[in-house]
């Protein structure tokens, strides 16, 4: 059985964690949160990472950093996950769902403006699969009025947009350390401060509303409640585990970078035919290989596909059920303006096995068996056209 994803496992993990269990406190903000949160501001060149306990935790801090709260309208796609939603409706904000480009999945920045009333606090938005929104367009957009943006760059770690990393452009920016991405700790995430006049206050949400950040760097005499907040800091324990990723993030990134290309060249002879799209990084964008896609003919032909991998041992998914057709997507939400795109294209859009260290038997297995469908499928439905012209 080939599996849809396995998780990152590098026998350095075990050393670093040893190291934290046996040398230092297990808590929040010990020696690996600074080692990580440091070699990501390097990295990224971000001003200020803040490790929390999920992309969820990053994007809750993110809607009371905002001041989110009842009747302010939030902006994003509905092709997402909850807790892009969730966070801003825990905050009383009602979520204005946009429709995506066909090309790249992400919300489409030319159906931005007319979505924007007094009401928005905000735009967030997903670079799907860790390729980037465009940027540009979006920050110009938001900028003009003053509206703040969100990356849920979840999927996006190691991903940049001329030049500059996902998560380092807007005010905020999100990133998940979830087992299903790219670099784990199990369960995580982190902030990313790029607006620096959020951040006092930032620390403070992520340490249960006081200021206790600035009392352990010696700056207050006692640490007191000043504002709300929550237990946003992740155990040294998860933390351990990620470090040793970001260490060989690139040699994870090459790995991942090459499974992607293979299936990309593999089928391109299938896109060229019209049978499948495959994934668009547009021009300016680097990938992470956070995912491979393909986008088959309609709902039915994707069920199929599915259950032929099963069949052949073979996990591959499909994605996000739109938001806005969800219960409490009605309930907390609704969509500006036509969905041309999110319900129509995500019926059509799985999601094909990729991780670290795929084995070459792996990878030549899954590819054999997609061309088995496809060619099978184009003959079937060539057999369709002939009967139905007698
Ligand atoms: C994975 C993911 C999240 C949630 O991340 P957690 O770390 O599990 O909270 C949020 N948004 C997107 C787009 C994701 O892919």
């Amino acid at each position: 059985m080939i599996p849809f994803n396995r998780t990152v496992y590098l026998p350095s993990a075990l050393g670093y964690v040893g190291d934290a269990v046996f040398n230092h406190k297990l808590a929040g903000d010990g020696k690996y949160t600074k080692l990580c949160s440091e070699w990501m501001e390097k990295h990224f060149m971000a001003d200020k990472v803040l490790m929390t306990t999920s992309c969820t935790a990053a994007l809750e801090i993110a809607a009371i950093l905002l001041d989110i709260h009842e009747g302010d309208e939030v902006i994003m796609p509905s092709y997402t996950f909850v807790s892009t939603a969730n966070a801003f409706v825990m905050r009383g904000a009602r979520i204005v769902f946009v429709d995506i480009r066909p090309d790249t999945m992400n919300i489409d920045e030319e159906k931005i403006e007319a979505a924007i009333t007094e009401r928005t606090k905000a735009i967030v938005v997903v670079h799907y699969a860790g390729i980037s929104c465009e940027m540009d367009r979006i920050m110009d957009i938001a900028g003009k009025r003053g509206i703040p943006v969100v990356e849920d760059a979840a999927q996006g770690v190691m991903s940049f947009y001329k030049g500059h990393a996902l998560g380092t452009i807007g005010d905020l920016g999100c990133y998940s350390f979830h087992e299903t991405k790219n670099y784990t700790m199990g369960e995580g995430g982190a902030i990313l401060i790029n607006n620096l006049k959020y951040l006092e206050r930032a620390e403070i949400i992520r340490e249960k509303g006081t200021n206790r950040t600035r009392f352990y760097r010696g700056e207050i005499d006692k640490y007191s409640w000043v504002d709300i907040g929550s237990s946003y800091l992740p155990s040294e324990f998860n933390v351990s585990y990620l470090y040793g990723q970001l260490l060989a993030a690139d040699e994870i990134n090459q790995n991942r970078i090459s499974v992607w290309r293979y299936y990309y060249e593999e089928l391109e002879k299938f896109q060229k035919e019209g049978v499948i799209e495959l994934p668009i990084v547009p021009e300016g964008c680097i990938h992470n290989a956070h995912m491979f896609y393909i986008k088959l003919k309609d709902l039915d032909t994707r069920s199929r596909f599915i259950s032929y991998m099963q069949n052949k041992g073979i996990h591959c998914v499909f994605h996000y059920v739109p938001l806005h057709t969800s219960e409490a997507g009605q309930k907390y939400g609704c969509f500006a303006g036509e969905d041309t795109y999110t319900t129509k294209e995500s019926e059509r859009l799985v999601r094909l096995p990729v991780f670290y260290n795929m084995a070459d038997g792996e990878k030549e297995q899954v590819i054999e068996n997609v061309i088995n469908f496809l060619v099978q499928e184009s003959h079937v439905s060539y057999k369709d056209k002939e009967n139905a012209g007698k």
